[in-house]
């Protein structure tokens, strides 16, 4: 079982041939709400990919609150501990301008007043065998979320995204470290405490680097990539749902699952079920 202590939020996806100047007016050409946030894919991922998901988070008290509990509840990720608090949910504004330049203003919303967890979002923590985490919400709460898996065994893996400096005290509740090669670079002198970090790199596949000098990297499964969003949180997802079988095992399944979140459009609507990633594994 894994528990999901992280974010959801709302993207609004407007398209425009050319974005306005400021104090200018223009007509867009389409519009899309897009559920999201990094806690809220992981989890959908992991749940696809197999694994019985808890989600531990918050949206607010706006009409997207009902939209996105509905995207974990119809995936069968679990909702107990999905709470509701003032205020707007946590809104991603994105505009997409006729060259395919992307701007984006994200609000956390509900995500940033995550300032603390409850007894019971506690035991869900300590119940499951896994904690995944990112960065999507106040690093104060996934401290005490990772202390409190920690010390009841639960295995905490940590996807430091988006990246920033956190203190030596997370670092050495963190059991697996999920990085791309910028936050590698960005954090590494930080993850030499981490027993197990995995890198991912692209079409390359993924490097896995652990206990008593154990590395290897699993290759890349060729696709033919249409948008590569939801990757790394298809890939993220399914790492923590396979991990009990093994790095080996899970960085395959892992690697299979970001490979076919790059072969449809979208980030939560692209993440994959466990039966393709299973017939890719097969080829
Ligand atoms: P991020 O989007 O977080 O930077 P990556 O681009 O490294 O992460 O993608 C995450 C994982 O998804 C990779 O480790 C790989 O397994 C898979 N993946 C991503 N892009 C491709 C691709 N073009 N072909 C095959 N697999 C891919």
């Amino acid at each position: 079982r894994i528990a999901v202590v992280g974010s959801i939020n709302m993207d609004l996806v407007t398209t425009v041939g050319r974005r306005p100047d400021a104090g200018e007016t223009v007509s867009g050409d389409g519009f899309a709400l897009v559920p999201g946030g990094k806690g809220s894919n992981q989890a959908i991922a992991a749940r696809r990919a197999g694994a019985e998901v808890e989600f531990v988070g918050a949206v607010g008290a706006d009409v997207f609150a009902d939209a996105l509990r509905k995207v974990l509840r119809q995936d069968g990720v679990g909702v107990d501990r999905l709470r509701e608090v003032d205020g707007p949910c946590g809104i991603a504004t994105i505009v997409v301008d006729g060259g395919g330049e992307n701007t984006i203003i994200v609000v956390a919303g509900a995500n940033g007043r995550m300032t603390e967890l409850t007894a019971a979002d506690l035991d869900t923590v300590a119940g499951a065998d896994v904690l995944l985490c990112q960065l999507e919400i106040p690093v104060a709460t996934v401290f005490a979320a990772a202390r409190h898996a920690r010390a009841h065994g639960t295995v905490v893996l940590l996807n430091p995204s988006p990246v920033r400096d956190l203190p030596d005290e997370v670092w050495v509740e963190v059991d697996i470290a999920v990085v791309n090669e910028g936050e590698a670079a960005r954090l590494e002198s930080a993850l030499a405490v981490v027993p197990h970090v995995v890198t991912t790199l692209g079409a390359a596949g993924a490097t896995y680097r652990g206990p008593g000098g154990l590395a290897f990297t699993h290759p890349g499964f060729p696709v033919r990539v249409v948008d590569t969003t939801g990757a790394g949180d298809a890939f993220t997802g399914a790492l923590a749902a396979h991990w009990h079988e093994g790095p080996e095992a899970a960085l395959a399944w892992a690697c299979a699952a970001g490979a076919l979140a790059t072969t449809t459009l979208g980030a939560s609507a692209s993440i994959p079920e466990a039966a393709r990633i299973e017939r890719m594994l097969a080829t």
